[in-house]
């Protein structure tokens, strides 16, 4: 018997990924659609739990993912150029993973076969991630959050 080839994320930099694996790699956690605040004075940049107003908060996917980009302006697209440049990318994104010649975690979907691991592990922010729009803007800065505990 001859051992199964390496998956994809395990023999391919992200800029060799087509289309259609460089989406797979998506975890669904959404962790990068919270989100974020910036000290004017620092630069400093702080997590919230509060979540683009097109999140499905169950799924942790983007409501109309096609049409994010005109439905939220300030949704940043992630490339393989772009990822190390994102410090706020945590640390558990897969792009990220990745990038820093990491593996993907038992957790992650490709890896598991279950969508639903992501989110029994306590990675994604289902359950505790709110939309933005249900948030008082005068007060943004009483949903910030720690850092998550990464994985
Ligand atoms: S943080 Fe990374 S893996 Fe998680 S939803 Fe965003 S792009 Fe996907
Ligand atoms: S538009 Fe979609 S992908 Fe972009 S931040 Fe909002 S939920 Fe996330």
């Amino acid at each position: 018997m001859s051992p199964l080839p390496a998956p994809f994320w395990q023999t391919k930099k992200l800029g060799e990924m087509s289309h259609d694996e460089w989406e797979a790699l998506c975890d669904g956690c959404g962790r990068c659609c919270l989100l974020k605040l910036e000290d004017e004075d620092t630069g400093e940049i702080y997590l919230t739990k509060l979540a683009c107003k097109l999140l499905d908060l169950g799924q942790c996917r983007c409501g109309d993912y096609t049409k994010r980009h005109e439905l939220v302006h300030d949704c940043l697209s992630i490339d393989p150029e772009s990822v190390k440049a994102l410090s706020w990318l945590p640390a558990s994104c897969a792009y990220r993973r990745i990038s820093d010649g990491r593996d993907l975690a038992w957790w992650h979907p490709l890896v598991s076969g279950d969508p639903e691991t992501v989110h029994r592990a306590g990675i994604s922010v289902r359950g505790f991630a709110r939309l933005e729009t249900n948030a008082n803007s005068d007060e943004l800065e009483r949903y910030i959050i720690e850092n998550f505990n990464e994985d």
